[in-house]
């Protein structure tokens, strides 16, 4: 019998990786001719536009025809962007996947052009004629929602010459993000540290990550933090000036668009009350003592005298076990059994249908995603590489993978994408239920502190980070409404303050951590935006509940109306969607059971370690 050496995976190349483990991608088309004819087609149907324009007034047939080309170019533009976009992917080296890429691209581009004039032309039919249009053609009150959300985004349009100006407005608008994007990554100066042991490291945004996150010895943790920050603060004042144009930018959107505040109109576009924001930061500040009880907890494990903010990621005990990817297909499914049968077999069909391209090798995206090819089946980029973290990462995109799927399956194409506000809903519901899964079927205790700690970890970055985070970014653009200064100072004290009163007496404070604000690129890029992770996974943590509830018919309910939120897709306002589920962002409750999601895992942490 033949003995094959197995190939070390990271150094393997693509065509040494069994077929198994990558993607299908001629489910898409066939080959790269199908794709080239797809692409006239496209351009053919373009030419509809120019048709339609200048005719909608006419009646609802004009009107629906507009929304049935939308639909088809829609569904056409998934499949051609994706079949270059995935190709492009899986060996990012490849010069004509790139190309194609392009080409896909400058064809969406012309298309934008194509159909600059529909919405406008649109809005300046009065609703209440559309409404008698869409009450009188059940073809056209498919699409009410998507008309109803069009003019409800118009309340704050301006006339003509208004949007022109803002229209105007909008190049330099994006300017203080690019400032920031060359200040922190193409213009820093990376600064080098040596180690205790006498190694020199250059603390690159990955490789101080990795140190933090790898490193048993204190001080080297303490210098790292102190030079990465430093490199920040050196540039402080440039910072603070550039963050300042993003606070005037977006109080300068929301006074012209006549909005009381820059929030509001951060949220206006989903429909969201600004209490939901307000009320999120308020019930995680107020809960933050199992926070704290944790960070104790692991100052006492790990042995210092004093905990920094750069002990937050060290792992408390060493853990090297393999979750070899073939090995996990059955456990995964296995952890979704709450969520029904039919579930689970669309999640078996995912790995059994090469949805997944599993593995690393040279030239590949690195990260992971889910991608929903319209009238296809999602897929999944992975770079599995054997660790527990990698698994919860497939877990994760298996949860987005299947609202795609359901989604697709129960919403005609004009609501089958979900807005962000649900997206992460899924996925970290899909993460809970293999932890759970995992916790309840090993006797390791090893493993159990490691699951408990991946679990809280994440409570830690996805909720309490994020809850800050959007906190900071509301009291700097208060700042801005009030008309106060903003300087450096401004900007590290308001942060400081946050930090302190999310972390109370479990930490020794470093003056060096002042200036985190500085180096945190959402801050910069999307204003308002992570809130949202903190919102999903709220909504999570009180769904599970019920989806896990020991009570049979509390248990049914809670899953027939997560399928339903999945299945609904983006057919209403995420809120109206997600009260439906049962979840009132509105209310504290969401928040609330974070907190005691935590607050019960800490315990059982404890409990765990006080028996190692
Ligand atoms: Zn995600």
């Amino acid at each position: 019998m033949a003995i094959e050496t197995p190939i070390d995976p990271r150094t393997r190349t693509r065509d040494q990786i069994p077929e198994e483990f990558t993607w299908n991608l001629s489910d898409i088309y066939p080959d790269w001719n199908e794709w080239e004819s797809g692409l006239a087609e496209f351009e053919k149907k373009l030419a509809g536009y120019a048709e339609l324009r200048g005719t909608l007034a006419q009646g609802p047939d004009r009107l629906l025809g507009a929304f049935r080309l939308e639909d088809d170019l829609g569904q056409l533009s998934y499949k051609l962007w994706y079949y270059a976009g995935l190709n492009y992917d899986q060996d990012q080296r490849d010069n004509t996947a790139n190309a194609r890429r392009q080409k896909v691209q400058i064809l969406f581009a012309k298309a934008a052009e194509a159909r600059s004039w529909f919405t406008p032309e649109l809005l300046r039919i009065p609703l209440a004629t559309v409404r008698a249009w869409m009450d009188a053609n059940s073809d056209l009150a498919v699409y009410r929602f998507a008309i109803e959300r069009t003019y409800h985004q118009q309340e704050h349009v301006l006339d003509e010459n208004g949007e022109h100006l803002l229209s105007l407005s909008s190049r330099f608008g994006d300017t203080p993000h690019d400032v920031h994007s060359m200040l922190a990554n193409a213009d820093i100066k990376h600064p080098v540290i040596t180690l205790h042991d006498g190694r020199q490291v250059t603390l690159t945004y990955a490789q101080y990550n990795a140190l933090l996150q790898t490193s048993r010895h204190q001080p080297d943790r303490a210098a790292a933090f102190d030079a990465f920050h430093g490199t920040f603060a050196a540039n402080q004042n440039t910072y603070a000036a550039v963050y300042n144009g993003v606070l005037q930018r977006d109080w300068f959107i929301a006074q012209a668009r006549q909005f009381k505040s820059t929030l509001e109109a951060a949220l206006h576009g989903n429909d969201i009350p600004t209490a939901v924001v307000e009320n999120l930061v308020a019930t995680a500040k107020a809960g933050t003592e199992p926070l704290r009880r944790y960070h104790r907890l692991r100052k006492r494990v790990l042995g210092l005298e004093t905990y920094h903010a750069y002990d937050q990621l060290v792992p408390l005990i060493d853990f090297d076990r393999k979750y070899e990817y073939s090995q996990v297909i059955d456990e995964v499914v296995e952890s979704m059994k709450p969520l029904g049968a039919a579930y689970q077999q669309n999640v078996r069909k995912a790995f059994e249908g090469r949805w997944i391209d599993v593995y690393e090798n040279p030239g590949k995206r690195s990260g992971a995603y889910s991608a929903p090819v319209y009238g296809v089946h999602p897929y999944m980029l992975l770079n599995y590489n054997d660790t527990l973290d990698s698994v919860f990462t497939l877990t994760h995109e298996m949860g987005h993978s299947m609202h795609t799927m359901l989604s697709e399956a129960h919403q005609p194409f004009v609501y089958s994408d979900y807005t962000i506000f649900v997206a992460e809903v899924p996925s970290t519901l899909s993460e809970m239920l293999f932890f759970d899964y995992k916790l309840s079927r090993t006797a390791d205790q090893r493993e159990r502190i490691v699951l408990l700690q991946h679990a809280i970890d994440d409570i830690v970055g996805t909720f309490y980070r994020q809850c800050l985070f959007a906190d900071y970014e509301l009291q700097a653009h208060r700042l801005a409404e009030q008309g106060e200064p903003i300087t450096a100072d401004t900007l590290s004290r308001v942060y400081f303050d946050l930090f302190k009163a999310y972390h109370g007496d479990s930490m020794t404070y470093d003056d060096s951590a002042q200036i985190t604000w500085a180096r945190v690129p959402h801050f910069f890029g999307s204003p308002y935006y992570v809130y949202q992770y903190a919102t999903c996974y709220a909504s999570s943590a009180q769904l599970i509940q019920k989806i896990t509830s020991e009570n049979i018919d509390e248990q049914r309910e809670g899953v027939e109306r997560f399928l339903d939120l999945l299945r609904a897709g983006g057919s209403d306002y995420p809120m109206n969607l997600l009260k439906r589920a049962g979840v009132d962002l509105s209310t504290p409750a969401p928040p609330e059971a974070v907190v005691r999601q935590l607050d019960k895992r800490v315990t059982q942490l404890e409990q765990e370690i006080e028996r190692l």
